[in-house]
């Protein structure tokens, strides 16, 4: 499997030149996205590029590598969206991109050394622009790293960065060969909480977090009845300070967790499936997971993790997350009234434990259970070879 790596080296000396190749490729996004829009449901990429491709080119005037980029970008960005649809988190609208994100293709649009990147622009041709370097950064642009298609961003700040993607190919693990796994369970008293096959465990970031989330519900709240415009402004911003927030705090959160599954040499990860969670039988969905699936920044966590996991070697298992916070560990009976706010305490055989530990601990049994319904659906390479 592929590993993959972003680092962000500022661009020192950015021109108007960088800026209005920014701008024209923004306009070519926006006019794709409009064709998509009126279209009223998603075009696979290819098609979509046929229909565009000479609008881009000649009304535009652009080259014809970014013709090619822009529209298998705007499909995918459509795909998601339609994904979102799916689950009903979203509806069809028309997506805008500003000026401030660019996606370039190795060697085509782009080439990079250690100190200078070289930039396909609109109206000067190749030029190249001094960034900003790092020594945890350069051992990236050594093998067995490859350049792959990157971005040039503008960030909040108003600087512009170049997001440099590495990538290398990476054996991939194989889960029948697999003994030790662990289970993620995100949540609210503990961002997330971590347990091996040999209940090894690790809570990660609870109080803090927690109130400063908090005051910033609060303050979203007292705006948001306020209504005015000022405080539209301000709601505005606000959001903007909890999003960075909390994506520093999962990049941190997602490392720590990965680096302890390294350390207790776990192959596989397991997390609850948030995507796809249906209606009980009552039809009334669990609080924690409606709230799990409604909030963007645990999600993000899942995400995070996912691919931090994948970065070395780490497979990741999507787990049903039905009741994992009512089953009792030890005998497996499920109650509501297993759950004594914080702590679990289990009705029928007495086994206590904090609550989201015995949540992660069933993450990670059902993990643990998910190869061996591959192995009984005959889904394992091994399987087949001995039969
Ligand atoms: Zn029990």
């Amino acid at each position: 499997m592929e590993s993959t790596k972003t680092i962000q080296l500022k661009i020192i000396d950015v021109d108007n030149d960088l800026v209005e190749t920014m701008q024209k490729y923004s306009e070519g996004m926006n006019y794709v996205s409009e064709v998509v829009f009126q279209n009223g449901k998603v075009i696979p990429a290819r098609k979509l590029q046929r229909i565009v491709y000479g609008y881009l080119r000649e009304k535009l005037g652009l080259k014809s590598q970014v013709s090619c980029n822009i529209p298998r970008q705007v499909a995918g960005s459509y795909k998601t969206l339609s994904d979102q649809i799916k689950c009903k988190k979203s509806e069809w609208q028309k997506l805008v991109y500003t000026p401030s994100s660019m996606t370039l293709s190795y060697k085509r649009d782009y080439t990079i050394t250690e100190d200078s990147v070289s930039i396909t622009t609109f109206s000067s041709g190749r030029k190249t622009y001094k960034i900003q370097n790092y020594d945890y950064a350069l051992q990236y642009f050594k093998e067995p790293w490859k350049f792959a298609a990157s971005k040039v961003v503008k960030h909040y700040n108003g600087d512009y960065y170049f997001h440099l993607t590495v990538s290398q190919e990476i054996e991939e693990p194989a889960i029948e060969k697999a003994s030790t796994f662990m289970g993620v369970d995100v949540g609210i008293n503990y961002l997330a909480v971590a347990s091996t096959t040999d209940k090894k465990c690790k809570f990660f970031a609870g109080g803090e977090i927690k109130n400063k989330r908090n005051i910033y519900s609060k303050m979203r709240a007292r705006l948001q009845s306020k209504g005015t415009l000022s405080a539209k402004r301000v709601l505005k911003r606000l959001a903007g300070k909890e999003q960075r927030f909390m994506k520093d705090v999962n990049h941190c959160i997602s490392k720590a967790i990965v680096k302890f599954a390294v350390q207790e040499k776990v192959s596989v990860i397991g997390l609850e499936d948030l995507t796809d969670i249906r209606e009980n039988t009552n039809g009334k969905l669990r609080k924690k997971q409606r709230y799990l699936h409604n909030s963007w920044a645990f999600r993000q966590l899942q995400s995070f993790v996912d691919y931090k996991a994948k970065q070395v070697g780490i497979l990741v298992e999507y787990v049903n997350p039905e009741y994992t916070s009512q089953t009792c560990n030890r005998c497996n009976h499920i109650s509501k009234n297993n759950r004594k706010g914080l702590r679990f305490h289990c009705e029928t055989c007495g086994f206590e434990l904090n609550a989201d530990l015995n949540s992660a601990r069933n993450i990670e049994h059902r993990t643990r259970d998910s190869r061996y319904i591959l192995e009984s659906q005959g889904c394992l390479s091994t399987i087949h070879t001995d039969t």
